[in-house]
């Protein structure tokens, strides 16, 4: 006899949140999480003595506002700093780019390098906020079965289509010519200022194995206006980094009962009749359940934990076809003081530092950093977001000194010459000589650094071929095609085996939403009796 009804395979947030949701329904629920730690991508680590900071992700999605409420996080102490930067992109000539969440204050510095800009950019921000919003319900909703349409999700597409019909032609129209787009047209169709072209197109690039040219791209700039109603990343912060906001969903999930144990590496998804039965741990432990959720990467889960022989070929070929290029490395530098970038004073460093920094002046700069990664060759001149997230919150440095972490395209996860353990400090190099050119006095503060390689995303925090959102987020890995055409409903072949990770549904970030809408399916098949 199963003692769990459910175990939960990783402590992501994803993870947790469903953990969370399935307690909070009644269900005996398990999570069992590979490292020491919880949060997967989201966690807080010393690299450094001293120096703490959010090793990978650095801001929320932003997260689902219905688990912002559910988990009561800021009465749990979970602070979140908004600073008024967004993010500031400099240029080695001392010229910048600022976009702040204000937008009538973004115009009017706009206006000193194209009035043509300016005027455009209250219409960029709103017209991208109002498809945002249409297109957020498809955040919370699980895809259809586009191959065998129920009534309830006909039902579902239509309130869809409706809300997008909502917007009027002329949205509609830039809707439908978006998503296939290349980022880099979408762009120029705004704008003329090359600068803020390539500042638009970072966001349909980042985390992809794609550069501004690539088609499709535009379809990630859709995706964050539906996630936070703006086309720009959010630069908001965690107050303690990133594994404060994980722990909070933890200490909810289990106050909800849910059982978490640390340190417990998932080796094998035992199936008994065509149905999950439970999970072995490395250590040998057989710990047997009615379901089993995955909050690993869906690539992982179905090709290495399941025995091939449970599976239908079919299935399992279209899994190995699910495309996931890592191109991600972070660099964190513990720095003795705050550097000095081009172009600023120490009156507007503090303010023009605490979001975002873009490094990656042009389109044309962007295109070659991922034409480098096509070849598996390190981008010499990489796309850099830099973060400072000491200037916002001093319990991240000691007095004085700062945190920098940068993320960093491209480094192929696939290198054409050498190994990523050989090449790590030349990566690291060439980031730290990038950063340089805007900050020339970094090298002489740097007192530490840490080099995370995408072999380092696949080795130490499981994520397959080190993309960082498990999986590219492609339009052929969207929606009712993630991870694959008919099984985007987070179930499996296996019966009681789902995924809930960033490789479904609404996909990568720190937004909850995997964990939610698989949580949503698992407990309604538990009430129609089917898996118990
Ligand atoms: C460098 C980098 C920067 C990023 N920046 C941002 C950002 O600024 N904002 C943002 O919103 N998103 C960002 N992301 C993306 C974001 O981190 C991911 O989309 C998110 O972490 C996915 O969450 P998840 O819960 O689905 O999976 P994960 O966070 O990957 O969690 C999966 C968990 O499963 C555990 N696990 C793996 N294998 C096993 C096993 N065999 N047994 C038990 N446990 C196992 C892992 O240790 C991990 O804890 C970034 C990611 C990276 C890598």
């Amino acid at each position: 006899m199963a003692t769990y009804d459910i175990i939960i395979i990783g402590a992501g947030h994803n993870g947790l949140v469903a953990a969370y949701y399935l307690a909070r329904a009644g269900l005996k629920t398990l999570v069992l999480e590979r490292r020491e730690i919880v949060g997967g991508g989201s966690v807080t680590e010393e690299f450094h003595p001293g120096f703490r900071c959010s090793t990978l992700a650095g801001s929320p999605g932003p997260l689902l506002p219905r688990i912002i409420k559910d988990f009561q996080l800021e009465r749990r102490g979970v602070e979140f700093i908004t600073p008024d930067v967004r993010v500031w992109a400099p240029n080695t000539n001392g010229n910048s780019i600022c976009i702040y969440e204000n937008t009538k204050r973004t115009a009017a510095e706009l206006t000193n390098i194209s009035r043509a800009d300016a005027e455009r950019y209250p219409e960029f921000i709103s017209t991208f906020a109002r498809i945002g919003r249409a297109l957020a319900p498809t955040l919370t909703m699980t895809p259809p079965d586009i191959e065998d349409l129920s009534a309830g999700e006909l039902w579902q597409l239509g309130r869809l289509g409706w809300a997008i019909r909502g917007l009027g032609k002329k949205d509609e129209y830039r809707l439908l010519r978006c998503g296939p787009m290349a980022v880099a047209d979408l762009a120029a169709e705004w704008f003329e200022t090359e600068s803020l072209r390539a500042l638009v197109a970072a966001r349909g690039i980042s985390g992809a194995f794609a550069g501004p040219w690539s088609a499709g791209t535009s379809a990630a700039v859709l995706q964050q206006a539906a996630n936070g109603g703006n086309p720009f990343a959010p630069s908001t912060l965690v107050k303690g980094g990133m594994g404060a906001l994980t722990k909070a969903l933890a200490l909810t999930a289990m106050e909800a009962g849910a059982e978490i144990r640390t340190g417990a590496d998932v080796i094998n998804i035992q199936v008994k009749d065509g149905k999950a039965a439970g999970v072995v741990l490395e250590s040998g432990e057989e710990i047997p359940a009615w379901t089993t959720v995955s909050s690993h990467d869906p690539g992982i889960t179905v090709l290495e934990l399941l025995d091939p022989g449970e599976l239908e070929p079919s299935y399992r070929n279209h899994m190995q076809n699910y495309r996931a290029h890592g191109t991600v490395a972070k660099v964190q530098l513990a720095l003795s003081a705050l550097p000095e970038f081009i172009g600023l004073t120490a009156s507007t460093a503090k303010e023009k530092l605490s979001g975002r920094i873009h490094i990656g002046p042009e389109i044309d700069y962007l295109e070659r950093a991922f034409d480098a990664a096509k070849y598996g060759e390190i981008s010499p001149q990489p796309y850099l977001d830099i973060r400072i997230p000491s200037l916002s919150d001093s319990s991240l440095a000691p007095n004085g000194a700062q945190v920098v972490s940068i993320h960093a395209q491209f480094a192929p996860y696939h290198l054409k010459d050498g190994d990523w353990n050989s090449r790590r400090e030349e990566l690291g190099d060439i980031v730290v000589k990038t950063v340089s050119n805007y900050a020339p006095n970094l090298r002489d503060l740097i007192v530490a650094r840490q080099v995370i390689t995408p072999l380092d995303l696949e080795q130490t925090y499981g994520l397959r071929r080190g993309h960082i959102h498990h999986g590219e987020q492609s339009l052929d890995q969207f929606f009712a095609f993630r991870p694959l055409i008919g099984w985007a409903q987070y179930r499996t072949p296996i019966k009681g085996l789902y995924l809930c990770s960033a490789g479904t549904h609404p996909g990568g970030g720190i937004t909850g939403g995997p964990g939610t809408n698989a949580a949503r399916e698992v407990i309604s098949d538990f009430k129609r009796g089917n898996r118990k």
